[in-house]
């Protein structure tokens, strides 16, 4: 990506510190003014991947970015911010954006990026672009019949029931996951391993699965009341491309691959209460849990897909 090469390293002038981008000007946002604390992690990714002076990090500092938010200060921090109120948050940092929190997170630089309002204005331009090829486990949860059942609601008790449901996904997925999509009625979180040196594929896994356990019963199933909205889950396990994907003013950190979108195309044929499991997560479980074995065939694959059906928390 000529021209897209971030220079991470503070350059002086007499008003300040910018964040210098090695290419045309940003034609979005021009010129940022870093805080202390941006200029604090940046140093920490520099040093994290081993940059002196003024050279600029490139895609192969992916991983250094990811280290800094679960390593040292990073983590303090990220640890502090996920005690401070309130959603939404800052998907990779934690940074929240409302509430009390974001009086304290905004003013140290850690406000919703423009490029990605999922994510911090630190995490986002602090970030090389392109990304990684790394094994990801992908969680899609969905609510079912939402669009039907909306038109029996005013817009406002369908954004309240929506907030209700990002709220669950939140309070369940952080701090292990990153919530990748919270967009309409639909949630994408991501598990990726090498955040976490040292923890064996199996477990990730079985977090995947004990936390789309625990989503289900966080909305109500299982609950003498029950659900206040159907959800169905697809979890899948594999190498996907995950980082800055996109052009410099729509970047988008995301991942890419084949596990996303069968991940997507299991939650398609999870009904509300189930979560359908890819042989390949499934491995990683017991026999008791991880349900029935079903074959399906899924939309852009040639042959069957072996799959188990779960539904754990009815
Ligand atoms: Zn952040």
């Amino acid at each position: 990506m000529p021209g897209h090469l971030w220079s991470l390293n503070a350059a002086s002038s007499s008003t300040g510190v910018y964040l210098v981008c090695m290419g045309e000007p940003d034609p979005v946002r021009g010129p940022q003014r870093l805080t202390p604390w941006q200029r604090m992690a940046m140093r920490a990714i520099r040093k994290e991947a081993g940059k002196s002076g003024s050279e600029p990090l490139v895609e192969e500092d992916w991983s250094a970015v990811m280290t800094m938010h679960y390593t040292g200060p990073g983590k303090m921090l990220s640890r502090l911010f996920l005690r401070l109120p309130t959603s939404p948050r800052c998907s990779m940092c934690g940074a929240p954006f409302a509430g009390v929190g974001r009086l304290i997170a905004g003013p140290l630089g850690y406000r919703p990026s423009r490029k990605n309002p999922n994510l911090c204005i630190t995490c986002v331009e602090a970030s090389p672009p392109g990304g990684v090829t790394v094994d990801t486990g992908v969680l899609f949860a969905d609510l079912r019949g939402f669009t039907e059942e909306s038109e029996g609601r005013t817009p406002r008790e369908t954004s309240d029931l929506l907030r209700r449901f990002y709220k669950c996904a939140e309070s369940t997925f952080f701090p292990e996951a990153i919530i990748d999509k919270l967009i309409g009625d639909e949630v994408m979180a991501l598990y990726l391993p090498f955040l976490r040196p040292g923890i064996p594929e199996d477990e990730i896994k079985l977090l995947m699965f004990g936390q789309a356990v625990e989503l289900l019963r966080a909305v109500g199933y299982g609950s003498e009341q029950g659900p206040f909205v159907q959800v169905g889950i697809g979890l899948d396990y594999g190498e996907a491309f995950v980082g800055n994907i996109g052009e410099r003013a729509l970047y988008d950190f995301t991942a890419v691959g084949d596990v996303v979108n069968t991940a997507a195309r299991l939650q398609g044929e999870a009904a509300g209460g189930e979560i359908l499991l890819s042989e390949r997560v499934a491995a990683a479980l017991g026999e008791s849990e991880r349900g029935e074995a079903v074959s399906l065939q899924l939309k852009g694959k040639a042959d069957p897909f072996a799959a188990y059906r779960c539904s754990a928390a009815r």
